[in-house]
């Protein structure tokens, strides 16, 4: 008989997990969404993605990231992996932790370049620094529109014979004998083999029905794209850590810019039904972009954004994006089987870098769903690492965005 998996969320992390799990010839598959294909997150990330990360199990999963982004290129219609490399900044005080980390990356085999001021001014002219930041280039880094991967992937999806259920909400799931056994979806019982939840910041409220709980914190963040500006712009991906966001072309030679926001509160999802179309930037975060991080193009901040026709902000930008992000209590991805209910799989918590990581959470889960183990080891992601206790005591407390501090390091997408 026929195997079925249901996927929770058709965010990019689900899709992700349906489209590999085909490529295995899985079985049956069915992606369950409440509202449409990338209503969550995904369609406002900037997608920025490097490899460059703090840990040994985020490095090893950006590598497959890495190069199914170039791989999806070719099996998606209508989208691009955008090779352009991605450039981490750092200033005097941010540089010495990740130094630290060079050694890791030497023994993984993952190629960099450290840069300083002027070779980063003869390699990318219309990056225009100030102060003596230290750049950490990642060559295979670079971004992907969403507009353009969500549907691509949606119908790769498809074409594999997985089913989309579109406005359909997860009310409950069904355990047999403690095994994971199902879900119930606007009021009708479905049966799976296996259920993988990729509900981002409605994790809480979609596993509270079986009392399981993670150590979670969500919080509003947001970006912005210029109208089309008069010349391209020839820069890598920037995370511009030392000046407050991240930089990056667009298409239709656009300029998109994300600003952090250190004093924004803890969010709590209302409700399973919570609409992320809800999230408005808070104001003035759109004046900050503009002022802390276009200088860093100046074709940009010498672009007339005000004389703009086609512009929403006050400030002059075209388009503005807000959404949550979620991180762990330790600032790892949770991703895996839950040892709780056999079954049951979750991928979440994959703080400002969900998007960077969709590419291996769905080739890394489908291992888990279809072959019992994943490409790679995945203990350190694991959801039962968590204490429950600690995990009540962390989620009772609130705390600002500034305030949560993954263990040590400055980090980005
Ligand atoms: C402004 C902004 C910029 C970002 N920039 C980047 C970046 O440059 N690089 C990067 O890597 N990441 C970035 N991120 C983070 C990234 O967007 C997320 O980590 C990623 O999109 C998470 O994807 P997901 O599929 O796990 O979640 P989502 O896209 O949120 O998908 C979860 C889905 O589950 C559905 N759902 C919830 N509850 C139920 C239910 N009960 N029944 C059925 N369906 C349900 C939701 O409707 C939703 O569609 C950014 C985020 C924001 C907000």
């Amino acid at each position: 008989m026929s195997r079925h998996a249901v996927i929770v969320g058709a965010g990019v992390t689900g899709l992700s997990t349906a489209y590999h799990l085909a490529r295995k010839s899985y079985g049956e598959i069915t992606v369950i969404e409440k509202g449409r294909v990338g209503d969550g997150a995904s369609s406002r990330a900037a997608g920025i993605i490097t490899g460059l990360l703090w840990s040994e199990t985020g490095v090893r999963a950006r590598k497959i990231s890495l190069t199914r982004f170039r791989e999806l290129s070719d099996e998606l219609d209508g989208y691009e992996f955008q090779d352009v490399g991605c450039l981490n900044l750092f200033d005097a005080a941010s540089w010495p932790e990740r130094e630290r980390l060079l050694p890791l990356y030497d023994r993984l085999g993952v190629e960099y370049e450290i840069m300083d001021r002027e070779e980063m001014a003869a390699a990318w002219p219309d990056l225009v620094l100030a102060g003596e930041p230290v750049g950490l280039f990642d060559p295979l880094g670079g971004y992907s529109e969403p507009d353009h991967y969500l549907p691509a992937l949606a119908e790769g999806c498809r074409a594999l014979g997985v089913r989309i259920r579109e406005g359909c909400m997860i009310t409950d799931f069904i355990t047999d004998s403690g095994r994971m056994a199902g879900v119930v979806a606007a009021g009708e019982r479905i049966e799976a083999d296996a259920v993988v939840s990729t509900v981002h910041v409605w994790t809480l409220k979609v596993l509270e029905s079986i009392g399981l709980q993670l150590p979670l914190k969500s919080f509003v963040h947001q970006r912005y794209v210029t109208a089309p500006l008069p010349s391209p712009v020839r820069i890598p991906a920037v995370n511009a850590n030392p000046y407050g966001g991240y930089l990056r072309p667009a298409y239709g030679q656009r300029l998109l810019a994300g600003i952090e926001n250190p004093s924004a509160p803890e969010f709590h999802v209302p409700d399973r039904s919570f609409e992320m179309s809800a999230i408005a930037p808070p104001p003035g975060l759109d004046a900050a972009a503009r002022d802390d991080l276009l200088p860093l193009v100046p074709k940009a901040a010498g672009a007339d954004l005000a004389d703009r026709t086609a512009r929403t902000t006050r400030t002059g930008w075209e388009i503005e994006k807000a959404g949550l992000l979620s991180f762990s209590r330790d600032g790892e991805p949770v991703l895996g089987p839950v040892n709780r209910f056999p079954g049951l799989y979750v991928g979440v918590a994959f703080h400002s870098g969900g998007f960077a990581y969709n590419p291996a959470a769905g080739v890394l889960l489908a291992g888990c769903v279809a072959d019992g183990r994943p490409e790679i080891d995945i203990e350190d992601f694991s959801p039962n690492r968590f204490d429950p206790d600690e995990t009540d005591a962390y989620n009772r407390t609130m705390i600002t965005h500034g305030e949560y501090s993954m263990p040590g390091h400055s980090r980005r997408h």
